[in-house]
């Protein structure tokens, strides 16, 4: 039996005008995500996108697993190809349907006739279909208000398709439609979640992290690059920019006053990455903070931060629990990575009593001791750059 896989948009389907390059971008991100598996053809019809492997054994369970992390979809569904008539419908529909309706006691059969001369109307299709499928499988009910199936026979140009199960697809909006953003990268929990939630909103994300050796060692900053080369099964690739940030933070325990450690450390982390962020044509930062998670996330930390920004920095952790940013931290698999113990630039240099209320006036005075343009510009010019590429 021939099988296909049939990709719905979400919320792009709304999108009128600009329709057409949101699913140009769509297209171009399916068949990347599934050139290593075998050639397929991919053709686009009222928002849905039919893929149409060409060649025998290619393993379908994959491409289905892989297109759930693609952003822009609704649903997945993999469907039979049947011959345009009843009889080859209904013959492939109880062959093809076989363990799923020998398990469930309700169904109900939906048609759609994209292709309006084919002879029977929808409703006749469901009545015939649904009649069939009664006496091939005795012990079914059928229930239009609450089916625990729903046998769908979708009639198109060439051919017609039969399918039942129907997987959620990640939503949002294809990646790179929404514009470009640099993601403040730690190693730890939060921030891949928050470059994962913009990047669903069409936000093509790149990451910068900074390190401090030998404070931090060699393997903290391979586990932030294993981070990220997680996030690329979402993210699509990803530059990866890495700052030495050890002269800054010598600077700073030298000339700073401890108690505002944290946030001028945060501040002059916002600098250099706006730097590396224009340079990368990016328009936005984007990091993991939730309002009152620690000292340097308070409101009062954060007007602080956001002095020395002149782009937006978006924060989709803010109002999330802990708990609420674990979970999704789990789904997209970046959890048990994250939690591996390695030492971050933060931590090394957190203050004993940071400051939670700073006033903007005291921090600026405390950040003219340290003198760090020269250093500002030192970490911009020792930044490294690598490709993360998608492991597939
Ligand atoms: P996370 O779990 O993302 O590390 P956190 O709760 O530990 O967050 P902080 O350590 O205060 O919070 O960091 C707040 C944000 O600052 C992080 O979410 C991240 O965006 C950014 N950040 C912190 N440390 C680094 C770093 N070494 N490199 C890049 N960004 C960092
Ligand atoms: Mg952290």
């Amino acid at each position: 039996m021939k099988e296909i896989i049939l990709v719905k948009f979400g919320e792009m389907a709304l999108k009128g005008l600009n329709k057409h390059s949101f699913e140009r971008t769509l297209m171009q991100q399916l068949k990347q995500r599934l050139s290593s598996l075998g050639a397929f053809i991919f053709a686009s019809a009222q928002s849905t996108i039919y893929i149409i492997p060409q060649e025998e054994h290619i393993p379908l369970e994959t491409a289905v697993e892989r297109l759930t992390k693609v952003f822009g979809i609704a649903s997945i569904c993999r469907a039979c190809v049947c011959e345009k008539s009843l009889d080859d419908i209904t013959a492939k529909a109880v062959d093809y349907l076989r363990d799923t309706l020998d398990t469930a006691a309700t169904f109900k059969v939906e048609a759609k006739r994209a292709d309006k001369s084919f002879p029977l109307k929808s409703p006749e299709i469901c009545r015939e279909l649904g009649g069939e499928l009664c006496e091939a499988f005795p012990h079914l009910r059928v229930d239009v208000h609450d089916p625990e199936v729903t046998v769908m026979a979708d009639i198109r140009d060439t051919h017609a398709y039969v399918y039942a199960d129907k997987l959620h697809g990640a939503g949002g909006l294809p990646l790179g439609t929404s514009g470009k953003a640099m993601l403040l990268l730690s190693g730890g929990i939060d921030s891949p979640v928050a470059g994962y939630m913009m990047a669903k909103r069409g936000i093509s994300v790149s990451a910068i992290h900074f390190v401090s050796p030998p404070y931090t060692s060699e393997r903290a900053r391979l586990k932030v690059e294993q981070l990220c080369e997680k996030m690329t099964e979402y993210c699509g690739n990803m530059h990866f920019y890495c700052v030495p940030f050890t002269e800054i933070q010598e600077q700073l325990k030298r000339r700073c006053p401890e108690e505002y450690f944290t946030i001028l450390m945060r501040r002059l982390m916002m600098c250099i990455a706006q730097e590396i962020a224009k340079r990368e044509g990016a328009a936005a930062l984007i990091t993991g903070e939730s309002v009152g998670q620690v000292a340097s996330q308070t409101l009062q930390a954060m007007v602080c931060t956001d002095a020395v920004c002149h782009m937006p920095v978006f924060r989709p952790c803010i109002g999330l629990d802990k708990t609420e940013i674990i979970a999704t931290a789990r789904k997209i698999d970046t959890f048990d990575i994250s939690i591996q113990p390695y030492e971050d630039c933060c931590t090394v240099f957190t203050p004993r009593h940071p400051k939670i209320r700073p006033r903007l006036a005291e921090i600026e005075a405390a950040q003219e001791k340290g003198d760090f343009a020269e250093l500002v510009q030192r970490a911009v010019a020792g930044t490294e750059c690598k490709e993360i590429c998608m492991p597939y």
